[in-house]
């Protein structure tokens, strides 16, 4: 089962590029088991036992269930859609010598630059069309190789191997094309799309990993992919939505976009996409504000952003005590200072979640002397205020375009989440 759960996911992060598409597959996958899907723009009107699926920005995606039962209490799974790429700048093409084209990127997210060299990459995004006097937003992958960013050779660099330090604007340009004639990208979208190039208006398009995922180790123990920061929690959360029976309370998947670039966009976790449905749920079960904050009170939320596992060629970058390894179980974060959420009271509670759903858990806290990363669960709870624990599973090369996990991990975290959407 872990290999069969490992290539599910390979393949939902296959076809979920950029974050556009990933909140597309995970609409599509909600509608095919019942949800409907609801318009921000629209009157919504819900019932006891519906499911429901809303996205905001085509970008980030909540899916939620409403119990049978009167319950007043949210269960939210909090993960993120986007990873650290390079952003497609307008008017991209840069002629070199009246022979290469190459395009002009910058980057999004903070990413590790060097394992972007020398492998094949594409484009994907959404584009804005014009299409009889209205705007029509289109997603689109370019699924091919397309683009490469060589390196410089070792014989023009001697130094290249103590250590390099990049610059995007001059190092990290992807070659598209070579020629006396000058290749245009938009030419290449509008081709993929079937439609004319002059009816193209804007785009927002990233350069993504085309190297496809692989289960691999001596007894087939890692899995390494495109995007598992944070695609895995995400994927696990949807599937332990799918899995859960969701009486006892309002279940809530619930997947943000820009957690890499800090949240505070109208679809990251510090906006109020998560606290407006929330509303809208009260609301629409025709509860008064009070319950709706009685209701927060009693709920609880799992933020589920990957954690670092125990690096084999730098242990001594990992606490001494509480480093995860791969395939260990579900990482519960903790950090003095607040970067997550997770305190003795959310700590107890994913524990004995855990405990019912029979999968073990580890406990992850940064080096007192490295500061280490932020995540999701305590930007969203400055506008939805919860008792909440932040999660995570354990990787290696966290925001390289190719990271490692576990194949047992995600199996445990989908388990966890059965538990709690039950
Ligand atoms: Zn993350």
């Amino acid at each position: 089962m872990y290999y069969e759960i490992t290539e599910k996911l390979l393949d939902f992060i296959r076809k979920s590029p950029v974050s556009f598409q990933a909140a597309e597959e995970m609409k599509k996958r909600f509608e095919e088991n019942g949800y409907q899907y609801l318009s921000e723009k629209e009157h919504w009107n819900l019932e006891k036992g519906g499911k429901y699926v809303v996205m905001r920005n085509h970008s980030a995606l909540i899916a939620f269930s409403v119990p049978e039962k009167d319950t007043m209490r949210f269960h939210i799974m909090a993960s993120h859609s986007d990873s650290p790429f390079f952003k497609i700048k307008e008017n991209p093409e840069i002629r070199v010598e009246n022979t290469y084209t190459k395009l002009n990127v910058e980057g999004y997210g903070g990413m590790l630059m060097a394992p972007w060299f020398d492998r094949p990459l594409s484009v994907a995004g959404r584009v804005i069309l014009r299409n009889d006097g209205k705007l029509e937003e289109r997603l689109v992958n370019v699924d091919r190789d397309l683009v490469m960013i060589p390196s410089l050779a070792i014989h023009m660099n001697r130094e290249a191997n103590k250590g390099l330090s990049y610059n995007p604007q001059k190092d990290l340009l992807p070659l598209l094309g070579c020629g006396s004639e000058k290749k245009a990208l938009m030419d290449i979208i509008a081709e993929e799309l079937n439609v004319e190039r002059e009816d193209i208006l804007t785009h927002d398009l990233f350069l993504y990993n085309r190297m496809p995922g692989t289960i691999w180790g001596a007894d087939r123990e890692f899995v390494s992919s495109a995007r598992l920061d944070d695609l895995q929690c995400a994927f696990a959360s949807m599937e332990g939505m799918l899995r859960g029976l969701k009486q006892d309370s309002i279940a809530v998947h619930c997947v943000l976009d820009n957690e890499e670039v800090g949240s505070a966009t109208k679809q990251g976790a510090a906006s109020t996409f998560l606290k407006d449905t929330l509303r809208r749920i009260n609301d629409g079960l025709g509860r008064s504000y009070e319950e709706y904050l009685m209701t927060l009170a009693d709920s609880f939320m799992i933020s589920a952003d990957n954690a670092h596992a125990l690096h084999p060629n730098y242990a001594d970058k990992a606490d001494p005590v509480n480093h995860p390894v791969i395939n260990g179980g579900i990482v519960i974060k903790y950090n003095a200072n607040q970067k997550y959420c997770t305190d003795a009271v959310s700590a107890a509670m994913l524990r004995g979640i855990c405990e019912r759903a029979g999968v073990n858990c580890q406990i992850f806290v940064n080096r007192s002397d490295i500061p280490g990363g932020s995540t999701l669960g305590n930007i969203s709870n400055t506008q939805v205020p919860m008792n909440t624990v932040d999660i995570g599973l354990p990787q290696l090369a966290m925001h390289s375009p190719y990271e490692t996990a576990g194949v047992k991990d995600t199996w445990s975290l989908i388990k966890a989440a059965e538990e709690f959407f039950s």
